[in-house]
């Protein structure tokens, strides 16, 4: 057969497609941690695509918490999503053989799935009301938490006078008795002593399904092969392992995927990042002027590495080189600073006209430029982006450093630090000898502009460099950072150079 090899063809049989799925709950507003799962299950399916196993990204809701999913929540991760570039083969919007992708247009495989469960042994009715559990266990005194399988060897008769008594039964899964061990992706070898995992609720009363159903079911039914997720979801695995053997015995699955825990994320103080941590909502980094590239680069460091002494790279690269059993079961530590410095990286590796590209929806919404952009503006931004593409760390600041530029002079305003500091009455004295000096170029050019302030500042008052420009800077731009400033005198012209610099007196 003319199959192309693989990495996993000559250990594992014939190799199945890989089939992984993000499955966000759209509650709040989507977390750095949530692109560091899909990321990498991205990366996983890539590159088993890439290595010719074929590989599928699904990306499904998991809506089923009706008081705290929002629409609102939802828009956020799919317009997240989009922004990165993390492309989803199958799921809500883009459709797929195992639709609908939203758990809440679900509900009549899961009722089906539950009914089957419940005619089986592997499930059971529970009457018990939450009081009433908690109650028995304090008696006991037992410290496994959660449900005590009262309701586990019910008689008949106990189970007519619940009736009788009008209560709704919940089905609960009896957890097997001994143990369950999977051969995590990331961490090994993972076993829990099912004594300790109590039989678990798999709907509401009201028959409502929960998570705890919901997921497996959709993971049997979408065929998924890998579940890659966050740590905080591991105690959940022995649950849902236990689930699929009883799905498969019904004939709702075919086999259990493979699982693999990524590691926490820590953010300040070495807590657990949360959602209350402002650098965790994801979408903050979009609007403050991250590229993709960079957040996605800086989010692969968290548990993986392409090489030791390597920190910037592509998501190509990522996917080519990305093996999960590398990734470190070890939490990841969240380092803004890290993150802010790579996306620099990835900025510098960007041409000026893909910058000016991106940079463009900041400066319109910054005001510098109108929408649509006026012919006038954007010949200027042509003329000025070469200054500032090497300078700028965050689309942001395009808009900070170009303002001065594009701003009517009525509206003109310097940074109120920045003048106190600098247009003192020394600095009022240079920008008084500057005015003098460049008043009298001829041809206002960048070049006639420096030899006329470098030889009044520099030569014949013999200021520093840095004592020159610093008050002209101000003067002309508003802030102490800006674009070079001879060059930033000539895009301005002679007659708004000249304004700015009496004006500064
Ligand atoms: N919906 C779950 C969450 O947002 C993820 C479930 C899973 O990945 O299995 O935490
Ligand atoms: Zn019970």
């Amino acid at each position: 057969m003319n199959r192309p090899m693989t990495e996993h063809s000559t250990t594992q049989g014939p190799v199945t497609p890989v089939r992984v799925r993000m499955a966000p709950s759209p509650t709040g507003s989507p977390h750095v941690g949530l692109v560091r799962t899909a990321l990498f299950n991205y990366a996983f399916a890539k590159h088993a695509e890439l290595t010719g196993r074929g590989g599928t990204f699904v990306l499904r809701i998991e809506d089923t918490d009706k008081e705290r999913s929002t629409e609102e929540s939802y828009t956020a991760i799919l317009e997240l999503f989009r922004w990165l570039g993390l492309t989803w083969d199958e799921g809500v919007e883009v459709g797929g053989a195992h639709g609908p992708y939203r758990q809440s247009e679900r509900s009549d495989l899961y009722r089906d799935v539950l009914a089957k469960l419940r005619e089986s042994s592997y499930t059971y009715d529970c009457y018990c009301r939450n009081d009433e559990v908690e109650a028995r266990r304090k008696e006991s005194g037992s410290k496994v938490m959660g449900y005590d399988g009262f309701c586990r060897e019910l008689s008949p008769e106990q189970r007519d006078a619940f009736v009788a008594e009008g209560r709704e039964p919940l089905v609960r899964f009896r957890m097997p008795e001994g143990s369950i061990t999977w051969d995590d992706l990331v961490r090994g070898e993972v076993t829990f002593e099912t004594q300790f995992v109590p039989d678990f609720a798999l709907c509401r009363a009201n028959g409502d399904p929960l998570y705890t159903l919901t997921a497996p079911v959709d993971d049997a039914t979408m065929r998924i092969t890998h579940v890659l997720r966050g740590e905080d979801l591991l105690s959940s695995t022995p649950r849902q392992i236990a689930l699929f053997e009883a799905m498969k015995a019904i004939g709702v699955a075919e086999t259990t995927p493979a699982y693999g825990h990524l590691p926490y994320v820590m953010g300040e103080g070495n807590k657990k990042l949360s959602k209350r941590d402002p650098q965790a909502h994801a979408l903050a980094y979009r609007d403050q002027g991250f590229l993709p590239e960079g957040l996605l680069n800086y989010v692969a460091l968290l548990g993986w590495a392409i090489a030791a002494d390597r920190d910037v790279f592509t998501l190509e690269e990522m996917v080519e080189a990305f093996d999960i059993a590398d990734v470190n079961a070890n939490p990841a530590r969240f380092d803004l600073k890290k993150a802010e410095a790579i996306n620099t990286a990835h900025l510098r590796m960007l041409p000026v006209e893909e910058i000016t590209h991106r940079a463009l929806p900041f400066l319109k919404a910054a005001g510098v430029v109108g929408d649509p952009v006026r012919d006038a503006d954007a010949q200027l931004l042509e003329l000025a982006m070469p200054l500032v593409a090497e300078r700028v760390n965050k689309l942001t600041e395009v808009a900070d450093m170009l303002g001065f530029l594009f701003v009517d002079e009525a509206d003109f305003t310097r940074d109120e630090a920045d003048a106190a500091k600098l247009l003192d009455e020394t600095g009022r004295e240079v920008v008084k000898a500057a005015h003098h000096a460049v008043a009298a170029v001829g041809t206002w050019s960048t070049q006639a502009i420096q030899d006329a302030l470098q030889g009044t500042l520099v030569d014949e008052m013999g200021l520093k460099p840095r004592l020159a420009y610093g008050p002209v800077r101000v003067a002309i731009t508003g802030r102490r950072v800006s674009p070079p400033l001879f060059e930033s005198m000539e895009l301005l012209g002679r007659e708004r150079s000249l304004a700015r610099l009496a004006s500064a007196l």
